[in-house]
């Protein structure tokens, strides 16, 4: 069903249900605009999570890596693969089981924040989320809207 305002992808991708406010963080996330255009959509009325943002990206496939830093940024997300105009693929992001090389470690005396190497977290919650640090441990929650 097409809505007013509606901009139909040819190839590309749709992130969809982002919290109000967050489009912005995905768009920097993704280094957007990169190559194809890019449709942003703010407080769009949204029939199953009241109010959200949404990203429409042509000529875009995102990585596993960019998968896991979208789902940080909400619970509800969902990215649709379109091609030839049509939804091939649609999946709702889940959090992350382990996160290599997203997070920063908040405990300041981590070896990840003194020496170049690149952090690895672990899950320990899904909701909200948090994640254990493979080198010291110490847990991090991660804050993000309802
Ligand atoms: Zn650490």
């Amino acid at each position: 069903m097409s809505r007013p305002g509606d901009f139909r992808l040819v190839d590309g991708t749709v992130i969809d249900h982002l919290p109000v406010g967050t489009a912005s963080e995905a768009m920097r996330i993704l280094g957007l605009p990169r190559e194809g255009p890019v449709t942003v959509g703010i407080n769009v009325p949204s029939p199953r999570i009241g109010r959200k943002d949404i990203l429409r990206v042509e000529g875009l496939f995102l990585c596993k890596s960019e998968l896991d830093r979208l789902a940080l940024l909400g619970r509800h997300i969902t990215v649709s693969l379109v091609r030839g105009g049509e939804v091939a693929e649609k999946t709702v992001l889940d959090v992350p089981q382990r996160l290599v090389g997203i997070l920063a470690c908040s405990n300041p005396t981590c070896i990840t924040n003194s020496e170049s190497v690149q952090t690895v977290f672990e899950r320990t919650d899904a909701d909200p989320p948090r994640f254990r640090c493979g080198y010291c441990e110490r847990v991090t929650r991660i804050e993000r809207p309802s």
